[in-house]
């Protein structure tokens, strides 16, 4: 019945920019309080809707309907096995970048295997070898020796590798510098004027078989016109090599399509078609098998992180709100200034007025920070926050630094609660150390 719900024609205003709205003026994700779930499953704690990811998916199906494409969802935005079981059932393919992301793959859900891409800059033998006798759809390959290393494995295995390589195109995708990666400046990719000569190198060990061609610009990237000419570059090699007889079957156009952080509205189903209107221009009448890599898109907005407050202190003019989650547990704000809304979970009546305050977790180190210098509302200790869009690169990025156990995450469907990861504890914490 659920999924039967999402595959219908999502329209611009059935999509919400987020699943987390005020009822009774208490903070709920969809139909379930958010300070049900604290008292449930206590603090800091990862809570995701499951609708809100389904949508997203559903969005880019739609707006790519008109052509042969897979959407392989970026592991590494959350690989949480709960909501890759929730993708893979509605037929995704999946972009993983190590040996650890493709047995959650094979974990979940066998079959989609098969629609697995492996990018990543160093590739190791072992990981190779396993993704080989997976035998996943294509490995995105960034170096001549990645590919003598692809062709050594497959032929010590004896299974026939298909690849795509992954072409860096010198374009500036304006984003922050430590996630834009589609510069020749950048660690990543093959310097797309020397591809050709590339592919007519491999195309002669009978362990290599050129099947596609492979971009990603960066993350986070709200301008589309980037992406088309980026891909108008892949499209233009791809004609080459089919002209020099390689039979090219994919295109992947790679992800990076941004959000809006902000608390402005933000209209999810009209950016991804504006998304697939400029990948479209870039691939002209190219009919290739069209490869998507979203991940930031698809679960960014469908999580927050929700925490309770300590402490509320002043250091001479200045406030801070210290929070049981930490840099630990979300990095982002440290890592890239990111920015994140942070609300609390009890609605403050009308009158009451904010304050200006540091929102800071409790780590040893003064960039353990979610936001500074915020307005924020009058909070106290024992309320509870939470921080807005951070299913993506929040879990899959947090440490047990400060010997933190890592969140809890619970997965929400409409009034139902699962726990889709137990919080960690210190004897987790503890068990490989050998003493
Ligand atoms: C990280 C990454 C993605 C996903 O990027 P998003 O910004 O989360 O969409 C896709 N492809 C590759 C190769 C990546 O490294």
């Amino acid at each position: 019945m659920k999924t039967k719900k999402a595959l219908n024609k999502i329209s611009a205003a059935t999509v919400a920019a987020r699943p987390f709205v005020y009822r009774n003026r208490i903070l709920h994700c969809d139909g379930v309080s958010l300070a049900t779930l604290a008292e449930d499953h206590g603090t800091p704690l990862y809570v995701y809707s499951s609708s809100q990811i389904s949508q997203r998916f559903q969005l880019f199906q739609q707006a790519f309907a008109s052509r042969p494409h897979t959407v392989c969802y970026a592991v590494k935005a959350n690989s949480s096995l709960a909501i890759l079981r929730l993708l893979a059932r509605q037929g995704a393919g999946f972009d993983i970048v190590s040996g650890g992301e493709l047995e959650r793959i094979r974990r979940v859900h066998k079959p989609a295997l098969k629609k697995v891409v492996f990018s990543g800059v160093g590739k190791q033998a072992w990981e190779i070898d396993a993704a080989l006798k997976a035998d996943i759809l294509q490995f995105n390959v960034e170096s001549e020796m990645e590919l003598d290393l692809l062709a050594a494995r497959a032929q010590a295995l004896g299974i026939r590798a298909r690849f795509a390589l992954r072409v860096n195109p010198d374009v500036f995708a304006e984003t922050h510098p430590y996630i834009s990666t589609g510069l020749s400046e950048h660690k990543f990719g093959i310097d797309i004027k020397s591809a050709r000569a590339i592919y007519r190198r491999a195309a002669k060990s009978k362990w290599l078989e050129p099947y596609g061609v492979s971009v990603h610009i960066g993350s986070q990237i709200r301008k589309v016109d980037p992406f088309a000419a980026a891909l108008a570059r892949v499209t233009a090699l791809v004609a080459q090599l089919r002209h020099d007889g390689h039979d090219i079957r994919t295109i992947d156009a790679g992800g990076g399509l941004g959000i809006d952080y902000s608390d402005a509205p933000f209209d999810a189903a009209h950016q991804v078609d504006r998304y697939a209107t400029a990948l479209t221009k870039g691939l002209a009448d190219d009919r290739a098998h069209l490869l998507l890599e979203p991940g930031r898109f698809i679960v960014a907005q469908a999580g927050a992180l929700l925490t309770r407050v300590l402490v509320v202190k002043k250091n001479g003019s200045k406030t801070f709100v210290i929070t049981d989650a930490a840099m630990n547990d979300l990095i982002r704000p440290a890592l890239y200034h990111a920015h994140h809304e942070i609300i609390p979970v009890r609605q403050p009546t009308g009158k009451a007025a904010n304050i200006t305050a540091d929102i800071v977790g409790p780590v040893c180190e003064s960039g353990d920070f979610f936001a500074r210098d915020r307005a924020i509302a009058n909070v106290k200790p024992g309320d509870l926050v939470a921080l807005l869009d951070a299913g993506a690169y929040g879990m899959t990025q947090a440490s047990n630094y400060n010997s933190r156990p890592r969140p809890a995450e619970v997965l929400v469907e409409d009034t139902k609660v699962t726990l889709a990861r137990r919080r960690e504890t210190i004897r987790d914490l503890l068990a490989p150390e050998v003493l």
